[in-house]
This record gives C-alpha cells, structure tokens and sequence, in this order.
C-alpha cells in the first residue's frame, strides 16, 4: 500500500471482502478509506479481490484495460491508464505504469514519486526490459519479486510443464535474477529493498536475502526486508526528512499464486 499525508493507495487486492478488511484493520485503515486501487494485472492473487472491493466498498480501481476486461470490473468504478501515462493521485503522488514481461497477462510495474523520491513496486515478471531498468534505477525504495531459488525450483514437486512457465520469460524472477536486477538499478540513492512474493515451495527467506545480497552487497547500505504471506508490515517510509514524520509508507500485501 502507498499511503501519504493526503491519500491512501492500494496496490492489488487479491484478497476476500473479509481478509481485506481484517489486514487493513491491522493498520487502522478502513476499506471505506482508500481512495483508490492500483490493479498490476489479472492474475487471481493480484486482482482477484477488485470487483468485490467494488461491489462492497465501491472502491475505485485503476487498471489497463485489457486487466479491467479479465476481471470484469465495474467500468463506473474504474479509471483505465496506458503504460507509461502519469497517473495522478491527489496534489502529490504520482505513479508511472511500466509494463513488464509476464505472460497471458498486461502486468505492469508501479513507479510512484511523492516530494522528489520514488518508490518502485515490480512483481511477476520472467524477465526485465531496458525501460524498466531506466525507470527503477536510483529509487529510493524498491520493492521486488524474488520468487524461487534455481535449485529448489528444479528439485521441488512441482510438474515439469509449470517449472518450464515459472522459469522462462513471462514467468517470475528467481533469486539470482532479482539480484541482477538489482545490481543494475541500486545506487547510492536507494535505501529500502523488499523482497516479495517467495514461493513457499521453491524459495525461503534466508535464501532469497543471502542472494540478492552477493549481487549487491558491494553498492547498496540500506535495509532488506522480507515481506510474507501473512501481512501487512510497514516497511519504509519515502519523502522523509531528517526529524520530520513520515509521509509515505509502503506495505506489501502480495499473496503468492
Ligand atoms: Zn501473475
Ligand atoms: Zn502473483
């Protein structure tokens, strides 16, 4: 979730009407209070919650438009944006759809600025473009799929038709390629990684920080956090001065397909 002094933005809702509430409870934010969500692409763990928001909470949702027709949203309720549209939320926040490789689907990464820092959102993705690295390089905060480890992926139960999808272009990054990636785009500027959307089969924790650390160990001094299944924690804060509050938080709320 992307929260500001003035707005409260939700990044996917693959949740139930019920675990939607209950989670936001956990932050003492009612579902009445989002001002909008930003939907990434149909798949049911990112947008499978959409039109249940909308229907219990007429909860607006900005989605492209091959999303919103997937999941059938309501067109009253919903805004369509381009990739590459600035998207604009209150006074300050602004948030740049870029689209990322994931097939079957329109998936696009999130790159929001708030009062000169940017804070990027990427998940599902087999692969990554140019593009993307131009946008995401020197974020601030940058929140990022790490989904298996290689080794377990290849030893795990899964049939070898799905570790195929999972591991070509339109599938999700593994860990070694989250740590490329990140090494492409880290610079003395970003302060906060999240790791996000760890297969519980293929993939743990340790694993998942101990390599992208050996791609980035060198350039980045900021923390790593491990966001799970079980939800929400803050995590960071972007558009902090020195002593001031917090403006911007950033929770992730991912649930794993
Ligand atoms: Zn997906
Ligand atoms: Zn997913």
């Amino acid at each position: 979730m992307l929260e500001t002094e003035e707005v409260k933005v939700l990044v996917d809702q693959g949740f139930s009407g019920a675990q939607l509430q209950k989670r936001l409870g956990l932050l003492g934010i009612n579902p009445e209070e989002i001002d909008c969500a930003l939907i990434t692409h149909h798949h049911g763990d990112h947008g499978g919650g959409a039109t249940i928001a909308q229907k219990k909470w007429q909860m607006q949702m900005l989605a492209n438009e091959r999303t919103a027709l997937e999941l059938g949203l309501d067109p009253m309720l919903t805004s369509y944006f381009g990739s590459l549209d600035l998207i604009r939320i209150g006074e300050e926040l602004t948030i740049l759809p870029v689209p990322v490789p994931h097939s079957g689907s329109e998936n696009v990464a999130f790159v929001a600025s708030y009062r000169g820092e940017r804070a990027a959102i990427i998940t599902d993705l087999g692969s990554w473009t140019d593009e993307l690295v131009r946008h995401v390089h020197g974020c601030e905060h940058i929140s990022i799929e790490a989904n298996y480890d290689a080794k377990r992926l290849d030893s795990g139960p899964y049939p070898y038709s799905l570790k195929e999808r999972i591991r070509g272009r339109g599938g999700h990054l593994s860990n070694n390629q989250t740590g490329e990636f990140l090494a492409e785009v880290c610079t003395s500027a970003t302060r906060n990684i999240v790791l996000t959307h760890l297969s519980e089969k293929n993939n743990s924790p340790h694993l998942a920080e101990s390599t992208v650390l050996y791609y980035i160990g060198d350039l980045f001094e900021g923390d790593i956090h491990i966001s799970l299944q079980d939800g929400p924690e803050k995590t960071h804060y972007i558009g902090k001065t020195d002593n001031s509050p917090p403006h911007t938080s950033i929770e992730d709320k991912a649930k794993i397909e």
